[in-house]
């Protein structure tokens, strides 16, 4: 009997799967293809000020603290597995456009310096003296020094060999639905038949945790498209030294002169790569930043976010015993990893909820049963 098996093998299921294995437990994922979800396509932006929203306070606290564990996360993954996690403390830099962008910008700034967040606002003129490809149009900037960046294929596929290098097992399969006698998790059947026992189950399937049986009542999470693309620079010199923040658009520089543009953020559920997402991505980076005009188009891709009701993710214990959840991180899952990965298995060790994620309770919305 596995004392814990975890559904799913993204960034948030092999960072679980990790730290419980660090804690002592005997830990089986299931995922029929590991790393195949959003966490293959994100950007990998560690923005906990860039991404901050009017009433995600107690979310800005978890990202908070989640960037703040990440260095020391990532330079002890990339210890033990001798694999590099691209992570880098590039500073962000937020711009405006045109006037009425600008003046758009200085409310978040006077917001972010409300909360004594680590922002300085710019002129057009200094913000293109910091990173001068920026277009003679940037009215304006603010620069956030906390928010980071890291490669999260790279993360992934080291939280992959860590997993495998502390003895956590892997099935190569999908959960078809979780298992419970009288209240209490008993294991998960498996999609091609036949099943496994566990004495506790993680779910951390992304945004299709909510097609396993019995679970779509009680998880609030939907799939949310994001499209992004990839250019290179031809001589692999770097165009940005920094994230660049525009209103509809960002740009994540990653070394060989390559550069993220991303996200579009849509209410469908499909992963293709389409014309009109390709165009407003490349229109829009073009006017912050002209000279990608002459890099290459290396990749385009679309991935799926977890999205939930309010935008935070769902962590912790259900109405039955052993069953947790970590998923819904929408647009943070790669930030979210290190915090969610301690905070579970501080949970399934001591049993109970550590203060940080208590606000993020899968119960938090309204109440509905749940089958047993
Ligand atoms: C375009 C885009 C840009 C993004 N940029 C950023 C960013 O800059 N910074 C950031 O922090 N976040 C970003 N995100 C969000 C981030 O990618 C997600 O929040 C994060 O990857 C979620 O990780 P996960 O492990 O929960 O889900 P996923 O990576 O989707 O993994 C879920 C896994 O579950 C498996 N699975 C599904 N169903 C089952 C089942 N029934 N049984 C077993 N396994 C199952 C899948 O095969 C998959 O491997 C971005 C997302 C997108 C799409």
């Amino acid at each position: 009997m596995s004392d814990i098996a975890v559904v799913g093998g993204g960034v948030i299921g092999l960072a679980v799967a990790r730290s419980c294995a660090a804690a002592g437990a005997d830990v089986t994922v299931l995922d029929r293809a590991p790393i195949s979800g959003a966490s293959s396509v994100a950007a990998g932006m560690l923005a906990p000020v860039t991404e901050l929203h009017y009433g995600e306070r107690a979310l800005l606290q978890l990202n908070l603290e989640s960037a703040a564990m990440f260095g020391g996360w990532v330079g002890e993954l990339e210890r033990e597995t001798g694999l590099r996690t691209g992570y880098r403390e590039t500073d962000t830099i937020m711009v405006a456009a045109d006037a009425d962008e600008n003046a758009a910008l200085a409310e978040v700034w006077r917001f972010q310096s409300s909360l004594d967040l680590p922002v300085e606002r710019l002129k057009g003129a200094e913000a293109r003296s910091l990173e001068p490809a920026l277009s003679p149009r940037v009215r304006g900037a603010v620069l956030v020094r906390g928010d980071h960046q890291v490669e999260p294929r790279l993360l992934a596929d080291a939280l992959l060999a860590s997993c495998r290098l502390r003895g956590v097992s892997f099935i190569a399969d999908h959960a078809a639905s979780v298992e419970s006698i009288a209240g209490r998790v008993s294991g998960v059947t498996l999609r091609s038949g036949g099943g496994i026992r566990a004495s506790a189950v993680v779910i951390a399937a992304g945004y299709a945790s909510a097609d396993i049986g019995g679970l779509e009542p009680l998880l609030r999470v939907r799939a949310v498209k994001g499209q992004l693309l990839e250019l290179a620079s031809p001589d692999g010199s770097d165009l940005v030294q920094r994230n660049v923040r525009g209103h509809d658009v960002y740009l994540v520089p990653r070394v060989g002169g390559r550069l993220i543009v991303g996200a579009t953020v849509e209410e469908r559920s499909d992963k293709m790569v389409t014309a009109g997402a390709v165009f407003d991505l490349l229109r829009d980076a073009h006017e912050l930043v002209p000279g990608i005009g002459e890099m290459t188009l290396v990749e385009a891709r679309a991935g799926l976010r977890p999205g939930t009701p309010d935008n935070g993710p769902l962590l912790g214990a259900t109405e039955i015993d052993g069953l947790v959840v970590a998923t819904g991180h929408f647009r943070n899952g790669v930030l979210l990893a290190p915090v969610t990965a301690q905070s579970i298995a501080e949970l399934l060790s001591s049993g109970r909820a550590p203060e940080s994620i208590r606000p993020f309770s899968p119960l938090r919305f309204e109440k509905v049963e749940v089958e047993a």
